[in-house]
């Protein structure tokens, strides 16, 4: 079969037409938009699966690390043509996945921001004179380095666990990275995931990131203990290093640790310099893959 084509320039309208496309392909996927973002983008939810275990991928998060989005598509698509091809992923029948676990995916969920990457201001609509202000302000003259949302807030910055503690020290005004906002969850991007998750309960979240090769897995000791065997089969398959914890708070896992008590996990994607260059692609696929598989039969 066919792989469908993934776009170096990989934008919101790359994302939304692989995840058509994958969805005519394979009409067991269910689509579902889960929120829009600032500039009016649609936030897609893909769903795989009848399971009762829910298990959740994302990417993008941030805007220079889009290459997060066509990997998790990528993983998808594997995924996908193992259940109808009657394959196996990793030892066990694809199929068999399918009956066990609900999979949900949100591939890109900063879009504007990954926009703003890859075609400047011009795209920035009603915000255009601030991201211009905060370029200016850094003496940046690409948005190569910008991670945040069209108006400057550090979407894995915004999620009520310790929020606090990063608002005193981070940023006090919108910028390229890592300003919180004025409140959690002040973003509509935020606000959509973390309704999903409130909504979902998943068992176990993945969120993808880049880079440096390791995998973040503990929040404030609130992680369940079968997070650390997780993880080491995570690094058996990818090579990645665990890291328990780091001084670090308000990021969608560390939240999603703390409401639930269930399994988080921030994967930083690949080593080098953010953004990844799209000639690594091949090489994190293979590492992705296995995380992605993984996380579905452990
Ligand atoms: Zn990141």
């Amino acid at each position: 079969m066919s792989e469908i084509r993934l776009h170096s320039k990989y934008d919101s309208i790359s994302c939304r037409n692989n995840v058509l496309e994958l969805q005519q392909k394979y009409p067991f996927i269910v689509l579902n938009v889960i929120g829009t973002s600032l500039l009016g983008r649609p936030i897609f939810e893909i769903s795989v699966g009848e399971g009762e275990k829910k298990i959740h991928w994302n990417g993008a998060f941030h805007a220079n690390e889009w290459i997060t989005s066509p990997l998790l598509i990528k993983s998808l698509e594997r995924y996908c043509n193992a259940i109808v091809q009657d394959l196996k992923i990793e030892g066990v029948y694809a199929q068999n996945i399918y009956d066990q676990i609900k999979l949900s995916i949100v591939p890109m969920v900063n879009p504007d921001g990954v926009d703003l990457f890859h075609y400047g201001s011009a795209i920035a609509g009603l915000y255009k004179p601030l991201v211009e202000r905060i370029n200016a302000q850094h003496n940046h003259e690409t948005f190569t380095s910008w991670k945040a949302n069209i108006r400057g807030v550090d979407l894995n910055n915004q999620f009520p666990a310790n929020w606090d503690i990063e608002q005193k020290r981070k940023p006090i005004l919108p910028s390229f990275r890592d300003f919180p906002g004025y409140c959690p969850l002040s973003e509509p991007e935020a606000l959509a995931m973390h309704q999903l998750s409130i909504h979902r309960s998943f068992d176990r979240v993945l969120a993808f990131h880049s880079q440096g090769e390791v995998i973040y897995y503990g929040y404030n000791q609130a992680e369940p203990s079968i997070s650390k065997d997780v993880v080491s089969n995570f690094q058996k398959k990818s090579g990645y290093l665990p890291i328990r914890t780091i001084d670090s708070h308000a990021g969608y896992k560390d939240w999603y640790i703390q409401h639930f008590r269930k399994e988080g996990y921030t994967i930083e994607v690949g080593k080098g310099i953010n953004p990844l260059p799209w000639s690594t692609f091949n090489e994190q696929d293979r590492r992705v893959s296995k995380i992605c598989m993984s996380s579905l039969i452990l």
